[in-house]
C-alpha cells in the first residue's frame, strides 16, 4: 500500500542520513586529532612569470595525509574546519610549516596562503600572522594572502582594519577565484589589493568556450586598467599559457607546470634550478 511505501521511503531515508552524519562526525573527529598531529601538510603549486617562464613563487595548498585513506581533498576537509570553527588552528599549522619550510628557499620565491573568510572574523589574524613570521623568520614582503570574494560580505570593517595591519608589514593581498559566486566589481574597491586570480573554471575551459575566452579577456584588461597584474590559475596546456599570455595575463600556475607538490617535492625542485640557499639555520630546529 502507498502507506507502506512511504513508512519504507521514510525508513531508507533514516539510514542514508544517519550514514553522512557518522562519515561526518568520523571526517571532523579524524580532523580534530589531524591538526595536532600535522598530518594536515602544505602542498606547493608552482607560480610562474608567463613571460619568462620563471619559477616566481608557490601557492600553498593544504592536504590531508590519512594514515589509511591517502591525499584527501581540501575541498572535503576545509569546509568542516570551517564550520567546527578548526579553520583557524588549521591555517596556523599550515603557515608555520610552509614559512618554517621555506626558510632556506631563494629569497626570490614568494609564497601565497589562503585565508578562509570565517577567519576574517577573528580581529587577531594579522597579528597572529605576523608572530608567526617573525618566529619562522619567513619575509612579510615574501607572503602574498588569497582571500576570496564570498570573505568579503560578513564584516567589513574588521576585514579592512586586518588587512590594513597585514599590508602594513609588507604582506600583498590577491583577490582568489574572480568571475565566480559572489563576484562584485566594488569588491575591488573595497580592499586593496595587489593582484587579481582568474578562476581556473574559465581557464580550463577557454580553449573550447569563446564565452570563456572573453571573459578572461575582460578580467586581463580590467587588471591593465586598474593597475594590478594578473593570475591565471588551470593551465593544464601550453597554447593557453601562451594565449594568456599575449592576453596581458602577467603570472600563471597550473597542472601544465606541475601538480602541485609535498615539501620534499619542492625542495627537490629547487635543488635543481639552483634556488635552495647554502644550508638551513642550524641554531634553528626544522619545525615540522
Ligand atoms: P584555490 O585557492 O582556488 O586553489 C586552486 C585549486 O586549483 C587547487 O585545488 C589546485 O590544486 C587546483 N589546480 C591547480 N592547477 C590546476 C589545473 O591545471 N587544473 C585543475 N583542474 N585544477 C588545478 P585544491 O588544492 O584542491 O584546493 C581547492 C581549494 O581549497 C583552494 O582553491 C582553496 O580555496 C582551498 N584551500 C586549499 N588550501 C587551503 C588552506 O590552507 N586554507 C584555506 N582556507 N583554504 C584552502
Ligand atoms: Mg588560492
Ligand atoms: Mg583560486
Ligand atoms: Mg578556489
Amino acid at each position: 500500500s502507498a502507506k507502506k511505501s512511504g513508512r519504507n521511503r521514510f525508513a531508507w531515508f533514516d539510514r542514508s542520513m544517519e550514514r553522512e552524519l557518522e562519515a561526518r562526525n568520523e571526517l571532523e573527529n579524524g580532523l580534530r586529532s589531524a591538526i595536532p598531529r600535522q598530518e594536515i601538510v602544505p602542498y606547493f603549486e608552482q607560480q610562474i612569470d608567463l613571460a619568462t617562464m620563471r619559477l616566481q613563487g608557490f601557492e600553498v595548498l593544504a592536504r590531508w595525509e590519512h594514515p589509511t585513506r591517502g591525499l584527501i581533498s581540501p575541498e572535503e576537509f576545509i569546509p568542516v574546519a570551517e564550520e567546527t570553527g578548526m579553520i583557524a588552528e588549521l591555517s596556523m599549522s599550515i603557515m608555520r610549516q610552509a614559512f618554517a619550510s621555506a626558510r632556506d628557499w631563494d629569497s626570490s620565491i614568494s609564497l601565497a596562503v589562503n585565508i578562509s573568510p570565517w577567519q576574517l572574523r577573528d580581529a587577531w589574524l594579522a597579528q597572529k600572522i605576523i608572530k608567526l613570521l617573525t618566529e619562522t623568520r619567513f619575509p612579510a614582503e615574501r607572503l602574498e594572502v588569497e582571500i576570496t570574494e564570498s570573505a568579503l560580505f560578513d564584516n567589513m570593517a574588521l576585514a579592512q582594519s586586518i588587512i590594513g595591519s597585514l599590508k602594513n608589514q609588507g604582506i600583498r593581498l590577491a583577490l582568489d577565484d574572480f568571475g565566480t559566486g559572489y563576484s562584485s566589481l566594488a569588491h575591488l574597491r573595497a580592499l586593496p589589493f595587489d593582484r587579481i586570480k582568474i578562476d581556473r573554471s574559465f581557464i580550463v575551459s577557454m580553449s573550447e568556450n569563446p564565452d570563456s575566452a572573453a571573459i578572461v579577456t575582460a578580467i586581463t584588461k580590467l587588471g591593465e586598467s586598474l593597475n594590478l597584474p594578473v593570475t591565471a590559475e588551470g593551465i593544464e596546456d601550453e597554447a593557453v599559457a601562451a594565449r594568456l599570455l599575449a592576453m596581458g595575463c602577467s603570472k600563471g600556475q597550473g597542472w601544465h607546470f606541475g601538480k602541485p607538490l609535498s615539501m620534499t617535492g619542492a625542495r627537490r625542485l629547487l635543488a635543481e634550478k639552483r634556488l635552495l640557499t647554502a644550508a638551513p639555520n642550524p641554531d634553528q630546529p626544522p619545525v615540522r
